[in-house]
């Protein structure tokens, strides 16, 4: 086990203030990021491969994992279920490697149970209008589904206070170089540094813990 453990960050936000689109985005230019794949019981849209999106299960398999202890958290989010498989996060954090976590406020809970050092981050749109455009133009859900997310919206992000950052995605560009800043100043934090570098700080006599 490496002595160096990896931070888990969970990406939270009403459906379509772009989370998935900046994650992605991040993930192509940070390859130490490893991302969760949820298990969910919704239909897969068009474009979305099955274990690289979701594990898209019927919900008998998601039952069955959730009474398996195979999930560290579970919700229902719009009607369907949604899951972050147990196995893989605890591998990832004890290798050093850090984990993302795409998942909604409810899931976010419960990972701080689990982890209190968990990371929220929170992605707001800048509008509701422009929330509601970006979920129509991208074009993948059925009318009532959207309206059904846009009425979730409020709720949603009544629990943005529950998260330490807030990312404001109004220019893409700027909304993606704000997560990559939270990622790399979470990196650089004393005990991670202390313990990633542990011979030098030894060298240098500097003590290994934070005060
Ligand atoms: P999106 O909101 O447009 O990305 O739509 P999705 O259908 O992909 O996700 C719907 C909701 O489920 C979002 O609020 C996600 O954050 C949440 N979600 C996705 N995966 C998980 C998960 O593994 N656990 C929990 N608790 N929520 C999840
Ligand atoms: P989520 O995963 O939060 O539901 P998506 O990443 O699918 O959201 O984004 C919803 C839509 O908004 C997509 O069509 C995406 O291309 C678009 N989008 C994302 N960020 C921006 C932005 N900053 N400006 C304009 N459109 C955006
Ligand atoms: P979508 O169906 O648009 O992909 O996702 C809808 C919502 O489900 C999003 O807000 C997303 O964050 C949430 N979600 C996706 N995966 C998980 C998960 O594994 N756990 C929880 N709790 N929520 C999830």
């Amino acid at each position: 086990m490496s002595l160096y453990t990896g931070n888990i960050f969970m990406v939270v936000a009403p459906s379509g203030a772009g989370k998935s689109s900046l994650v992605n985005a991040l993930l192509e230019q940070d390859s130490d990021v490893t991302l969760s794949i949820s298990c969910t019981t919704r239909e897969p849209r068009s474009g979305e491969k099955p274990d690289e999106h979701y594990r898209f299960v019927t919900v008998e398999q998601f039952m069955a994992l959730r009474d398996n202890d195979g999930l560290l958290e579970w919700a229902e989010v719009h009607g369907n279920f949604y899951g972050t498989p147990r196995d893989g996060i605890q591998s990832c954090i004890e290798q050093g490697r850090d984990v993302l976590l795409e998942i909604d406020w409810q899931g976010a809970r419960q990972i701080r149970r689990h982890f209190p050092e968990a990371i929220g981050i929170f992605i707001l749109p800048p509008s509701i209008e422009a929330l509601e455009s970006r979920l129509r133009g991208r074009g993948q859900d059925a009318p009532h589904v959207i309206a059904k997310r846009l009425l979730a919206a409020g709720s949603e992000m009544s629990h943005a206070s529950e998260c330490q950052y807030v990312i404001i995605n109004q220019e893409f560009s700027v909304a993606l170089a704000q997560l990559a800043q939270i990622v790399s100043a979470t990196r650089l934090r004393y005990a991670t540094q202390a313990a990633r570098n542990a011979d030098l700080f030894s060298q240098l006599g500097i003590s290994k813990t934070p005060n």
